[in-house]
């Protein structure tokens, strides 16, 4: 038991460390791209140079990517935690990739349903929620466009969320490596966005089923008991 209270605490300081990382690291990224964007123009670089430079820029964005699919949304502070329905971060992360879903041909139909509450940290569930509605988007991006559906509804104690997209879809092989770090189809993913999604639902004590039909689409099922 004692072994466990400690193994908790030490991730809770891990992730505390992450979350300031994660601040820490975004302005100097964001400076140093800057900066080598204006050197970028410059006219008396080499060929050469310009592909430095290039590759340099690409290195970034793939940090600034780790950073946003993992710890957008950490922050040190414990009053995070609230007891709640969900529905603020649900609605509040749809917003946020609508601007992401339009630019891809992405329609966002959301319903919502559910009075049960529950205790979870904010900004987690948020990342969560980001990155899942982020995947479904980038599988219809694939195919020119289509629907996510988020369904928000409750049965006997259980908050269920159902996350949907008409996207290019996975096949058993495919979903069975969800979740592992790094594994990534995408020329430029993380790898990092589902297994945030798993380790967050795991400590609202929740499950995750996976519906998924090569070149149909793939629901997310959530169920979060309360
Ligand atoms: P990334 O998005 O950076 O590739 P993720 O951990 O978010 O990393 O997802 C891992 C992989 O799982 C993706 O590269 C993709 O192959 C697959 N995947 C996840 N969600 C979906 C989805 N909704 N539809 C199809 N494939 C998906
Ligand atoms: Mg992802």
């Amino acid at each position: 038991n004692r072994d466990r209270i400690m193994q908790s605490e030490r991730l809770n300081v891990v992730s505390e460390l992450a979350a300031s990382v994660s601040h820490e690291i975004r302005n100097p990224l964001t400076v140093t791209s800057g900066f080598l964007q204006l050197l970028n123009r410059s006219k008396t670089l080499t060929q050469e140079e310009k592909e430095y430079v290039e590759l340099s820029l690409q290195e970034l964005r793939r940090a600034e990517k780790i950073v946003s699919d993992y710890l957008s949304f950490a922050k040190p502070q414990s009053e995070n935690m609230v007891y709640s329905n969900m529905n603020a971060e649900l609605e509040y992360t749809k917003n946020i990739i609508m601007p992401y879903a339009s630019i891809h041909e992405v329609e966002v139909k959301f319903t919502f349903n559910n009075s049960l509450n529950k205790h979870y940290d904010r900004n987690q569930i948020q990342q969560c929620f980001i990155n899942l509605y982020k995947n479904g988007i980038e599988a219809m991006k694939e195919k020119g466009g289509g629907t996510l559906f988020i369904d928000v509804s409750e049965r006997k104690q259980n908050i269920l969320i159902r996350i949907q997209d008409t996207g290019i879809g996975m096949t058993r092989e495919e979903i069975s490596r969800l979740g592992k770090p790094y594994y990534s189809t995408k020329e430029e993913g993380t790898g990092l966005g589902m297994l945030m999604v798993y380790s967050t639902i795991n400590k609202v004590k929740g499950s995750i089923e996976v519906d998924s039909e090569k070149g149909k689409g793939t629901t997310f099922l959530i169920i979060i008991p309360t």
